[in-house]
This record gives C-alpha cells, sequence and structure tokens, in this order.
C-alpha cells in the first residue's frame, strides 16, 4: 500500500472521531480572539496525542510541536467563528445565540488533530518537525487591525518554517473533489473611507454653495474609470463601493458625502496603483472647490500557492481518489489571512469540496453547512503532503516559486 492510500484508509477510520470534534466545536463556536474553550480542546486533544503544544500564542493561538529539527513543516488551521445567529435545525447546532461557525473553520480545526493524531502514530515519519498552527481571528482584526495569523507570526509561530500549508472546505465546491490555484488563489484587500466636503446649503440656491453631492457625481464615475483606464487589462483588479451617507432633507444640500469601499488585487504594484490612483482621483473635489479627507486600511495581503507544492496536493488527492478528485479552481478575488504565512515561508491552500446536495448552504450565512464526509480526505491530504515535504525539503529538493 502507497503511504497516500495508507493515509487516506487510516483518516476514513478516525471519520467518527473528526466528525465528533467538529460537532464539538460547532456546538460552541468562539469569535476572534475569543476562542479559550477551542484552544483548551485542542491543546488537550493534542497531549492525548504525546504532542507538546504552546497555549496563548497570537495571543489564542494553540502550536504544537511534533519532531524536532530542520526541516519544519506548518500546517495551519484557523479556529473562529463569526457573528451569525445559526438557522439549521441539526442536533449540533450551535449553542451560543449570535455566534456561529459559518465559514467552516470547526472543521478545520478537527481536520487538523486528526493530522496530528495519524502523524503522531506514524512509525516511520521523516525526520524534522511538524508544527500544527491552530490560528485565531481569521475572519476579524483587533484594535490595532492584525488578525490571528499576523499575531501568530509576532509571537514566532513561524519561526524556522521551511513550508506551510492549509486547507479551506468549500460549500459551493462537490465533496469528494478539492481544486488548488498554481500563484495568487486570493487577493490583497484594502478598504477606504472617504468624506467629501463642500459647504452646504439652501436647496434652493444651489450657487451660494459647494455641493458635495454634485462632487460625487463627477468622483464616483472617475473611480470606475481607474479599473478600466488606468489599470492594465492584463492584470485583475476591482473596486467598489459599499456606503454612500449623504444629507437629511429634501431642500439642503448637505456639507458633507460619506463613501467608503474596498479594493482588490493579486500582484502588489497593482495594489499600490490602486492606493495612488483612489487618491488623484477624489483631488476632483478640490478642483470643484470642496475638498476630501482619505483613509485606506490594509487588509489582508494575496495569496500565492507555491506551484510545487500545490502539484504535491493535486498528486497526493489523485492517488487517494483518482482523477476526479481535483478539479480546475475558478480565480476568485476573496481575501484570507493565511496569506500572511505564504509571504513568511512558500506553501499553499487547497480548496476542500463539501457542498452539501443543492449548494444551497453558502459561507457566513445562517444556513451554512458542509458534507462531514469529506473531512477525511481533507486529512489525510494534510498529512500525505507533510511527510512529502519533509523528504523533499530534507533533499534540499526547493518547491520553489
Ligand atoms: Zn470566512
Ligand atoms: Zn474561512
Amino acid at each position: 500500500m502507497t503511504r497516500s492510500a495508507a493515509f487516506y484508509a487510516q483518516a476514513q477510520q478516525l471519520a467518527d472521531q473528526i466528525v465528533g470534534w467538529r460537532r464539538d466545536i460547532h456546538m460552541h463556536p468562539e469569535l476572534g480572539f475569543q476562542e479559550q474553550r477551542t484552544a483548551r480542546l485542542v491543546a488537550d486533544t493534542l497531549a492525548e496525542f504525546g504532542i507538546e503544544a504552546q497555549t496563548g500564542v497570537g495571543k489564542t493561538g494553540v502550536v504544537g510541536y511534533l519532531g524536532e529539527g530542520r526541516p519544519v513543516i506548518g500546517i495551519r488551521a484557523d479556529m473562529d467563528a463569526l457573528p451569525i445567529d445559526e438557522e439549521n435545525d441539526v442536533p449540533y447546532r450551535s449553542q451560543t445565540p449570535g455566534v456561529m461557525h459559518a465559514c467552516g473553520h470547526d472543521a478545520h480545526t478537527a481536520i487538523l488533530l486528526g493530522v496530528a493524531k495519524m502523524l503522531s502514530e506514524m512509525p516511520d515519519r521523516p525526520p524534522g518537525q511538524v508544527r500544527f498552527l491552530f490560528q485565531p481571528s481569521e475572519e476579524n482584526s483587533d484594535e490595532d487591525d492584525k488578525s490571528g495569523a499576523t499575531r501568530m507570526i509576532e509571537d514566532g509561530a513561524l519561526e524556522g518554517v521551511d513550508a506551510v500549508i492549509a486547507l479551506h472546505v468549500a460549500s459551493d465546491l462537490p465533496a469528494g473533489v478539492i481544486t488548488v490555484e498554481d500563484g495568487y488563489s486570493t487577493a490583497n484587500e484594502d478598504s477606504f473611507q472617504v468624506v467629501l466636503t463642500g459647504t452646504g446649503g439652501h436647496g434652493a440656491m444651489p450657487h451660494q454653495a459647494i455641493d458635495p453631492t454634485f462632487i460625487l457625481a463627477q468622483v464616483l464615475n472617475a473611480l470606475q474609470g481607474i479599473r478600466s483606464r488606468r489599470v492594465d487589462p492584463t492584470k485583475a483588479a476591482a473596486l467598489s463601493i459599499g456606503e454612500i451617507h449623504a444629507g437629511k432633507a429634501s431642500n439642503v444640500i448637505p456639507s458633507q458625502v460619506y463613501i467608503s469601499g474596498t479594493m482588490r488585487s493579486f500582484d502588489d504594484g497593482t495594489r499600490q496603483q490602486l492606493r495612488d490612483e483612489l487618491a488623484r482621483t477624489l483631488m476632483i473635489a478640490r478642483v470643484l472647490g470642496g475638498d476630501f479627507t482619505l483613509r485606506i486600511r490594509p487588509g489582508y495581503p494575496s495569496n500565492f500557492n507555491d506551484p510545487g507544492t500545490a502539484a504535491l496536493m493535486r498528486a497526493s488527492t489523485v492517488a487517494m481518489i483518482g482523477e476526479d478528485g481535483v478539479a480546475v479552481p475558478e480565480k476568485m478575488m476573496g481575501a484570507e489571512d493565511f496569506a500572511f504565512m505564504t509571504r513568511k515561508a512558500p506553501g499553499a491552500m487547497f480548496m476542500l469540496g463539501a457542498a452539501v446536495g443543492d449548494f444551497s448552504r453558502p459561507h457566513h450565512t445562517p444556513v451554512f453547512n458542509i458534507d462531514e464526509s469529506t473531512l477525511p480526505l481533507g486529512a489525510a491530504v494534510l498529512a500525505d503532503v507533510t511527510c512529502q515535504l519533509l523528504t523533499d525539503k530534507a533533499n534540499g529538493k526547493a518547491t520553489k516559486s
């Protein structure tokens, strides 16, 4: 039996346990940087496997250490839930009103515990260290605009790591299928807040006012031109306005307009260009006699999947369930803070198909759910790729991007 097949068989035997952990965590969801119970469950379970664990990493994260020396392979799972009231009528429904695992991070944590069990029981595990990175707060940043991955990195969790891998369940991808991009898989994300100022005045006497809603009309047009006229058409970019607020009465010209939006890109050059072009476009307000303030809040960077690591993930899946187990990914411009980790060490994240029947359970909604039967595949692929990376990195075989 090949190593891939052995992991797959072993993971199937662990299915009940993995699902049990997932449901336990699902019933007790915790928001970002509040993952106390989840962290305890993780640390206690790792201890059962004889894996030394450090708690309080990146505030509420847990790092497990299996083996020592180099190479070091990190495997990351996020643990946080979302401020959503669960509507699913299932026995393992969230017991905490207003909080729900609506992105599948409960599954990621359970899967990584399964990986830890398999690797800790493996008699011929390749030399080196496996580092289990149970990360808090992927969905949200703290008061200093830092999310869980950044906090973990600041606390040294990625120190000496030669490669880092992860998965994300996908409720819009059939169960029993994975996808993994070569190269960019998630986008740079920046949000922005703008205040356009004029003077306000009487609606009947617009000539005596500087009307910020008129300025807004010119600015909106020009903002849409950034994507179409300024950015290289071969580069991906998105700029969307999400909020516009102005005025209170039909006959009063307001003195201010507030707008906010989001900008997405893959490469860092385009990210900077969007920021610069946004600031330049807003100069229209000054030309028209008004003014503006701009605040750009940098979000997560884009994730770049190392093509060599992505190839290992595909090969491992094919070895377990055949060619049909790997689908072609569709590009999208979401954001994921795992990207901070792949900027510290090469790595990749694959999407684990987990659609329930009719694909009607989207992420971040009160009816989100996954097909749990696919969880063992996720654990088996992570364990298998980790072993391959331990061997490859020891042999100096670069999975270079
Ligand atoms: Zn999410
Ligand atoms: Zn997520």
